[in-house]
């Protein structure tokens, strides 16, 4: 485990032993805990939706195919991802990558909340709808509010596409571009 992983692992163990967490039943279907990678002091946080498969393995977030796409939208958007905190809502892998279920969110989110208090970003970008809704509670409309910057709690976050979307859906990556390209601003250069 790098010395990152390893900071936040502990600050996470005051809310409970992360790496062996038994808080929702994801802990059925993981390999392992995928808690976040890069710098605790990151201004740009990343949140994701859940690990899949290669994550699970790995323990790492985004280190498979949507992590590829999403390594070279923020490339393109001036942003190096070793400066970038990266993490999802559950930090499990569901059962078939099916999306996380509420109370496997809320179950989850004291992690989470715990990470955005200890890296407190400048800007946080919510990967796809799931991440998005979760974070701000409520539906979220992705055609209509993605790019747009939003103030809660003291923190700006921005919406966007999940970066697998662009597996299914090539006539997105222009429009995803563009919303990388905005981050670096957001995030104060
Ligand atoms: N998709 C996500 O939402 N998160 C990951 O870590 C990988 C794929
Ligand atoms: Fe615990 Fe979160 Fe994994 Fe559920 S998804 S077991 S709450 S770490």
């Amino acid at each position: 485990m790098d010395p990152n992983t390893e900071r936040m692992v502990q600050i996470l163990n005051k809310i409970d032993d992360v790496l062996h967490c038994q808080r929702c039943d994801l802990k059925l279907s993981r390999t392992n805990v995928v808690v976040g990678s890069g710098p605790l002091d990151a201004k740009i946080m990343l949140i994701g939706e859940a690990p899949g498969r290669s994550e699970d393995k790995k323990g790492m977030p985004f280190v498979g195919s949507a992590g590829r796409i999403l390594d070279k939208l923020l490339e393109e958007g001036g942003i190096d991802r070793k400066d970038v905190y990266v993490t999802n809502v559950v930090k499990c892998r569901p059962p078939e990558n099916r999306t996380p279920l509420d109370y496997e969110i809320e179950a989850c989110h004291p992690y989470l909340q715990k990470q955005m208090e200890v890296i407190t970003p400048k800007c946080a970008v919510l990967l796809g709808r799931t991440a998005a809704e979760a974070i701000l509670g409520r539906s979220v409309e992705m055609g209509r509010e993605h790019g747009m910057v939003i103030e809660k709690g003291g923190i700006r976050y921005m919406i966007t596409y999940h970066p697998a979307a662009l597996i299914y859906k090539r006539t997105l990556k222009d429009i995803i571009a563009e919303d990388f390209k905005k981050i670096s601003a957001l995030s104060g250069g």
